[in-house]
């Protein structure tokens, strides 16, 4: 006999509240589109922030010959602990050796970087408390959260500071339900990386507050020439930073599912207890891939410079590149990054009065032009666009080209600019101004 009284003669199967409180906008707006690209054209996609998907980018012999080694281990196929193996923690320890002082004890393996996002988020917050997370900012924060009942709150990036934090703001948005500060650099979607005086303002409001830091720094050395990355928790006097790193972005492989989380909390502000935490919830999975936890030490060690240093002198010139040829398109605002692997695009949707917002605009995009760039919206930031700097070059090229084509021909600011739309009179810095304006 059944002890549940509730029970009916009725099926009646409903999906958790999580579950219906989980949501990726990314995915919804994208999946949403109806538009079909123009036939007479190719698509290009410029929206997929996966550098893997033109198969013009792939990570270095010696890391395929790692994991080709580590198959034929036995110990590859086993559970591993659920934290890690030892050896793999020692390896990513050493590897980390720049953001401080760390060893294998505050190493947890997790299954890619957004699953080291979740158990931090996780151990931190409880349903009813916030974490502030920057906009725009990549939106898994918001996913994550949300089902959990955590509350996300925006500090505001400044694009005209080169996406800086907005201090002030930052620290006004702080209140006693606070449990974390999300700082991610180098950033996505900005390509933004903030130097170590800027570091210091962020972790001088955490500190005054006692607020710890969540550190994403999935792009850590993802950094353009003239420009310098620095871990924030290496700057750190007080403050506990958890770190969230990986090797998706950097070693171009996005699909291997293997990431980590980095404790750093040199006057055991956090304790036994969030160590211990992080410790139980990476046991809901039982622990990552140890097919590439097995590679891991081998990835780590052998990887050589010039690999690091090709892809990121590659997506520097594109990044010039896009930013060359998309200062002709009359309307537009392309911010150049300083690291990472997008730009994010000011759209002057004034000026384009056919269009009412930014999901317009990269629609007709799609439907004129076959071309599709991810609209702001999908970082919860209208009126710009973000697009990925890893595809090849002649595809990119192509892509702005027919941006600026666009641009000539739904900009709509009088007779100065319809010269320049009918290449009447050129491109310069003043009449740019002028149709800018
Ligand atoms: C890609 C990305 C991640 C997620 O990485 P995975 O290892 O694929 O989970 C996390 N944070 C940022 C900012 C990213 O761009």
């Amino acid at each position: 006999m059944s002890q549940r009284g509730r029970r009916t003669q009725e099926w009646d199967v409903r999906a958790s509240t999580l579950a219906r409180n989980t949501h990726n906008l990314i995915r919804s707006i994208v999946e949403n589109l109806t538009v079909e690209p123009n036939p007479s054209k190719p698509f290009i996609a410029l929206s997929v922030g996966d550098p893997t998907t033109f198969g013009n980018l792939n990570p270095p012999e010696q890391v395929l010959q790692a994991v080709r080694e580590s198959i034929e281990l036995h110990t590859s196929r086993g559970y591993g602990p659920a934290k890690g193996h030892q050896e793999a923690r020692e390896a990513v320890a050493e590897y980390s050796a720049h953001q401080g002082n760390v060893t294998a004890e505050d190493v947890i393996l997790c299954s890619g970087c957004s699953h080291a996002i979740e158990l931090v988020i996780s151990v931190l917050a409880d349903s009813g408390q916030n974490i502030l997370v920057p906009r725009p900012g990549f939106m898994i924060y918001k996913t994550l959260a949300e089902g959990l009942g955590i509350v996300i709150k925006y500090y505001k990036l400044l694009p005209d500071k080169q996406w800086m934090v907005d201090l002030d703001d930052l620290e006004n948005q702080i209140d006693d339900d606070t449990a974390a500060i999300i700082v991610i650099n180098p950033s996505n979607p900005c390509g933004s990386v903030y130097n170590k005086e800027h570091l210091n303002d962020i972790l001088d409001i955490a500190s005054r507050n006692r607020v710890p830091i969540i550190a994403d720094e999935i792009y850590e050395h993802f950094v353009f020439s003239g420009n310098e990355f620095t871990a924030i928790s290496s700057l750190s006097k007080d403050v506990p930073v958890l770190t969230c790193s990986g090797l998706t972005k950097r070693f171009l492989v996005p699909g291997w599912r293997l990431g980590w989380i980095i404790i750093h909390d040199r006057h055991n502000i956090l304790g036994k207890e969030v160590r211990n935490g992080l410790a139980n919830l990476a046991t809901r999975i039982l622990g990552p891939s140890t097919l590439i936890q097995r590679a891991l030490p081998a990835i780590l060690k052998y990887t050589p410079q010039s690999f690091f240093d090709e892809v990121v002198l590659f997506i520097e010139n594109q990044a010039k590149m896009a930013f060359e040829e998309l200062r002709r398109a009359p309307g537009l605002r392309p911010i150049m990054p300083q690291g990472a692997m997008y730009m994010m695009i000011e759209i002057k949707i004034s000026l384009f009065p056919e269009f009412k917002n930014d999901l317009q605009f990269v629609e007709r995009m799609v439907s004129e032009q076959s071309v599709f760039c991810l609209p702001g919206r999908c970082f919860e930031y209208p009126n710009f666009m973000r697009i990925v700097l890893t595809v090849p070059e002649d595809i990119l090229r192509e892509a702005c080209q027919r941006l600026v084509i666009f641009c000539k021909e739904h900009i709509d600011i009088g007779e100065k600019c319809k010269e320049i739309d009918n290449n009447i009179i050129p491109v310069t810095n003043e009449t740019e101004f002028i149709c800018d304006n």
